[in-house]
C-alpha cells in the first residue's frame, strides 16, 4: 500500500532552463540491472536505462581549461548514465520507481521496460513513480509511443517543477522538452501527485510498526523544483540511501571540484550551494547516495577531500 503524507518545502523559483541529456553510447545488455540495497523490508535495484558520456565543453566554473580536461579523457569525454531506482517493498509488495529514464523521447535504446521484465515485472506492478525533476531523461520513461507506460501508477514530484514546466509549454509551445513533460502530465492526469507542503514522504506499508518511507529534499538549482529523495527506516534517524537526482553529473569532475557546473544546471549557484550541503551532509553521516548520473550503478559513499569530495562506489 502506498500512502501519501505531506510536510516538504517548497521553493518557487524560475530559471533559464537547459536540456539535460547525456550522448548515448555502447552499453553491456547483460549488467544493466544491480541490487545496490537490501534488507528485510526493502531491496533497492539500479537500472541503466541508458549508458552514455559526458563532454568537456559542457562545463564551466572557476577551473581553467586545462585543469578541467585533466578529469576527461583524451577525446573530452567521462562516462556517466541515465539511471533508474527500483524499490521494492517486501512486506506490501509495492514497486517504486526514482525517476523513469528516456523512455522513447529521443532516439536510441532506453533499457527500463527490458530491465523490469528481466526482473520478471510488468509495467502495471509499478505502484509509484517519485521524480526528481522533469527534464527528458528523467521523466520521458513515463510514456511510450504517445501514452503512459505505467497504467497503474501514480506520479509524486514538487508542485515548483509542475509549475514551472506546465508554464513553460504555455509560453514556449515550440520547445520540446517542455511539450514532453506537459504531455507525461497530462497523461497521468489525477494520478499526478505534486506537493507542496511543508513536508512531503511516500510511506511504505503505513500501518506496519516499523515502516519504511521515502521523503523529499529540497534540492533546487538544478532545476526550480528538482528534489533529493530519502529512503527511511521510520524508526532510525539516519537515511538508509539518499537518491540524489542531478545534484551533479560528471562524477569524476563535479566530486573533486563540485564549483564546476553543467550548462544543464538552471540556476549553477544555487545548485552549488545544494551540491555543497547535500554532500557534507552525506560525507559527515556516512550516508550512502545513489545519483541517476553517476556511472553504473550509481551508488557509492562520499568523503571528503581536500577542497572537495571523494566518491567511493559499491564495490
Ligand atoms: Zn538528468
Amino acid at each position: 500500500m502506498i500512502y501519501a503524507g505531506r510536510t516538504f518545502m517548497l521553493l518557487g523559483l524560475g530559471f533559464i532552463f537547459f536540456l539535460c541529456q547525456v550522448t548515448p553510447g555502447a552499453g553491456t545488455e547483460l549488467s544493466f540491472t544491480r541490487l545496490i540495497f537490501q534488507d528485510e523490508h526493502v531491496k533497492v535495484t539500479a537500472i541503466e536505462d541508458r549508458p552514455g558520456f559526458f563532454d568537456v565543453s559542457l562545463f564551466s566554473g572557476p577551473a581553467s581549461k586545462e585543469e578541467r580536461a585533466a578529469y576527461f579523457d583524451s577525446q573530452g569525454k567521462t562516462p556517466s548514465s541515465v539511471h533508474v531506482f527500483l524499490v521494492h517493498h517486501r512486506p506490501s509488495g509495492d514497486y517504486i520507481l526514482i525517476d523513469a529514464g528516456f523512455g522513447d523521447s529521443v532516439p536510441g535504446e532506453s533499457r527500463l521496460l527490458k530491465a523490469l521484465e528481466k526482473l520478471g515485472l510488468v509495467p502495471s506492478d509499478i505502484n509509484a513513480i517519485i521524480l526528481t525533476h522533469l527534464h527528458p531523461d528523467h521523466a520521458g520513461g513515463l510514456l511510450w509511443q504517445g501514452r503512459r507506460a505505467f497504467p497503474k501508477a501514480k506520479v509524486f514530484l514538487s508542485e515548483p517543477e509542475r509549475d514551472y514546466w506546465l508554464d513553460f509549454a504555455l509560453k514556449a509551445p515550440g520547445n520540446a522538452s517542455a511539450a514532453l513533460a506537459k504531455n507525461a502530465l497530462e497523461a497521468y492526469a489525477e494520478d499526478v501527485c505534486a506537493f507542496s507542503t511543508e513536508e512531503f514522504s511516500l510511506a511504505i506499508n503505513p500501518k506496519a510498526f516499523d515502516y519504511y518511507s521515502l521523503r523529499p529534499v529540497d534540492a533546487s538549482g538544478h532545476t526550480p523544483g528538482h528534489i533529493a529523495v530519502q529512503l527511511r527506516a521510520e524508526s532510525e534517524e539516519k537515511p538508509k540511501l539518499l537518491f540524489i537526482g542531478d545534484l551533479l553529473h560528471a562524477a569524476a569532475l563535479q566530486f573533486p571540484r563540485p564549483e564546476e557546473y553543467p550548462s544543464y544546471d538552471a540556476d549553477p549557484q544555487t545548485a552549488l550551494a545544494v551540491r555543497r550541503r547535500v554532500l557534507d551532509m552525506v560525507a559527515e553521516q556516512g550516508i550512502p547516495v545513489a545519483g541517476i548520473h553517476i556511472p553504473f550503478p550509481g551508488t557509492g559513499t562520499v568523503e571528503k577531500d581536500g577542497a572537495g569530495y571523494r566518491f567511493i562506489p559499491l564495490p
